[in-house]
């Protein structure tokens, strides 16, 4: 209950009304780290004497009065920016919304003449609402940390990310857009709220990511299995590397100019580059890389068995490696 206090319902203004009259007339209190809030039973009269700062209040660019359908229900941000909404748009999408912060459902009749004051900053309660809305908070570019935060604030309005956030919704997308950027912390994100779509997707920007460098916190806010399948991910991929490339060319029937002994240069050759490249692989190793150090065994070689037999393996190392690459963590 320490997150919310309730206001008394301003009129909405009508568009093309004065707006600066109608907020001196009824935003009239001051801003939520300044002014107690009214005691529980208060008056409006009561709230407005023990309130003479005349603090501006905003109301948000999308969630304004003058939507249609009407809006009946108003969220007050700790920032003081009010939000208009439409009340069973917000519990058809979650139906618990807001529980753990009212003393009844949103549906009570009490929230259609009150205004919700809830502790979050009006960058991340935007955020919360068009998720709830299934609409795009894009067009304020909101930055990744303040997506974070907003999403890390669900649980406690009773939201949950993971139903909230779905494939295709437009915070998923707007998230699969900063991941690249934000490869680890878009993955804890997605972990720690069990939105298991996106930790997938997000993990193929994992594969160069070095995991000895992932702190204590992070690694604590992945959580346990989320973890495990990113460390799979990474050993699984050197395992598929070595199993690849640590089978030698297959030799060809001894011929006059090229018997085994001389074949036998040919696979050490190989097992000496293959060697290097496991060393010193990260598991997003470009195909480039891998051809770039395995072409060159190719130069030296007079036996045209040899060559042929040397350039379909180092065909098939590339084709394998492929399709290895698209491996993301498992759902
Ligand atoms: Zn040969």
């Amino acid at each position: 209950m320490a997150d919310i206090t309730q206001k008394p319902l301003p009129t909405p203004v009508e568009p093309g009304e004065d707006m600066g009259q109608q907020q001196q007339s009824y935003f009239t209190w001051g801003s939520e780290t300044t002014t107690p809030s009214p005691p529980s039973g208060s008056t409006y009269d009561q709230f407005q004497q023990a309130n003479n700062n005349s603090d501006v209040i905003s109301i948000s660019t999308s969630f304004h009065p003058s939507t249609d359908p009407a809006p009946d229900t108003i969220f007050a941000s700790s920032d003081n920016v009010f939000f208009y909404t439409i009340y069973q748009t917000i519990l058809d999408a979650a139906p618990d919304a807001f529980r753990p912060c009212l003393n009844a459902p949103l549906s009570h009749p009490q929230y259609r003449t009150t205004v919700i004051v809830l502790d979050s900053p009006s960058s991340e309660l935007n955020i919360i609402l068009h998720a709830l809305y299934k609409t795009s908070p894009a067009r304020n570019s909101p930055q990744f940390e303040i997506l974070v935060r907003a999403i890390d604030r669900m649980p406690r309005y009773g939201l949950s990310a993971e139903h909230t956030i779905t494939p295709s919704t437009p915070l998923y997308e707007l998230l699969l857009a900063h991941a690249p950027l934000y490869p680890l912390d878009s993955y804890a994100l997605a972990a720690h709220h069990r939105i298991a779509a996106l930790a997938a997707t997000v993990s193929a920007h994992l594969l160069s990511h070095d995991l000895s460098t992932v702190s204590d916190t992070m690694a604590e806010r992945i959580g346990p299995v989320y973890l495990k399948r990113l460390l799979l991910l990474h050993s699984d991929r050197f395992a598929a590397l070595k199993d690849i490339l640590l089978r030698t060319p297959v030799p060809h029937s001894a011929t006059r100019s090229c018997g085994f002994e001389d074949q036998k240069k040919v696979a050490r050759a190989w097992a000496l580059v293959s060697a290097y490249l496991v060393w010193d692989a990260r598991p997003d190793m470009s195909t480039i890389t891998l051809g770039n150090a395995l072409n060159p065994l190719l130069e030296h070689l007079t036996c045209k068995s040899c060559e042929k037999a040397l350039e379909d393996k180092i065909r098939d190392v590339m084709v394998r490696w492929i399709a290895v690459k698209v491996n993301v963590v498992l759902q």
